[in-house]
C-alpha cells in the first residue's frame, strides 16, 4: 500500500538515494529543497527547517498534496568543520540549529499527524560521528549524538501510540559532503573502515526501507550502523 513519505533534503545526496527508493516501491515522497531546480518525480516543497514558518508551511502543503505523513525520514543535515580553538560561535550553533533543532521541529510537526493516526515511523538520519567522534567535527558530532538522545526519549513517549523511532548512523557515504573531506583525511579514514570502502547512498537508503516496512514493526529506539564497520564496538 502506497504510503505518505516525507525526506528532508531528500533533493540530493543521500536523501535522494532514499527518496528514490521509498518512490520505487510505489510510496508517495514529499522532498524539500532550498534552491534551484528540484529532481522531478516527488513532491518538492521549498523549505529551510532552520524556518518554523517554512517547516509549517511544508506540512501544509504535503497534507494538502499527499495525505498526512505517515513516514518521515528527516535526513537534512550540514557541516561546518573546524578544530575546536578555531571554531566559531556560529559555527557551532548553525550546526546545531540545523541537525538537531531542524529535527526535532520536523519530527514534532510529523508526530502531531502520527499520533492521530495511532502509527507512524521516523527514521532518523545521525552518523557514525556521533558514536565515535571525529577530529574537527565536534560541532557537528554534538549534534547528531544529540539524535540519538532525542530518538530514544521519542520511541520511549511514542512507543505506546504505534510510532516507531529509529536512528541510522552512516559512516563516510559518497556524496557532496564527504567530498568536502581533504584527500589526506579521507585517505585516513578510509583506512578505519574494515569493509575497506566508501558507502553508497543507496545502501544507506535500504536501511531508512528497512525501518520504515512492516519487517522492523517490533524495532524503535535502534540506533543502526551503516558504515562498513568503521564505528563498530560505539
Ligand atoms: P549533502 O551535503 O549531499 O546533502 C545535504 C542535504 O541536506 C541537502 O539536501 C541539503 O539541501 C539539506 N539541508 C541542509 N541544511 C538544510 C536546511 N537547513 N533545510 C533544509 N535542507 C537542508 O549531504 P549527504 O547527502 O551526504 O548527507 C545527508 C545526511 O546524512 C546528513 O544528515 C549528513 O549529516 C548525514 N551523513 C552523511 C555522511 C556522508 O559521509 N556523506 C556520513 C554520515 C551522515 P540543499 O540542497 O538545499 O543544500
Amino acid at each position: 500500500m502506497s504510503r505518505s513519505v516525507f525526506i528532508t533534503g531528500g533533493n540530493r545526496g543521500i536523501g535522494l538515494a532514499i527518496a528514490r527508493a521509498f518512490a520505487a516501491a510505489g510510496d508517495s515522497v514529499a522532498i524539500t529543497y532550498r534552491s534551484g531546480e528540484p529532481p522531478v518525480g516527488f513532491l518538492a516543497v521549498k523549505c529551510d527547517i532552520t524556518d518554523p514558518e517554512q517547516v509549517e508551511q511544508a506540512y501544509k502543503e504535503i497534507e494538502e498534496k499527499q495525505g498526512p505523513v505517515e513516514v518521515l525520514v528527516a535526513n537534512a543535515g550540514v557541516t561546518r568543520d573546524q578544530l575546536l580553538l578555531r571554531m566559531s560561535e556560529e559555527d557551532f550553533s548553525t550546526v546545531i540549529d540545523a541537525n538537531l533543532t531542524g529535527t526535532f521541529r520536523v519530527v514534532k510537526r510529523a508526530c502531531k499527524g502520527m499520533l492521530r493516526a495511532r502509527k507512524g515511523r521516523v527514521v532518523v538520519i545521525s552518523s557514525a560521528v556521533a558514536l565515535r567522534g571525529e577530529t574537527g567535527q565536534a560541532n557537528y558530532a554534538a549534534s547528531k549524538a544529540g539524535l540519538v538522545g532525542f530518538s530514544r526519549s521519542l520511541a520511549r513517549e511514542l512507543g505506546s501510540r504505534g510510532i516507531t523511532v529509529n536512528v541510522v548512523a552512516p559512516g563516510l557515504t559518497d556524496t557532496a559532503m564527504s567530498g568536502a573531506v581533504a584527500e589526506e583525511r579521507r585517505a585516513e579514514m578510509l583506512n578505519q573502515i574494515p569493509l575497506g570502502r566508501i558507502g553508497q547512498p543507496d545502501e544507506i537508503a535500504a536501511a531508512v526501507r528497512f525501518l520504515a516496512s512492516d519487517d522492523a514493526a517490533y524495532i524503535t529506539g535502534a540506533v543502526l550502523p551503516v558504515d562498513g564497520g568503521a564505528a563498530m564496538g560505539h
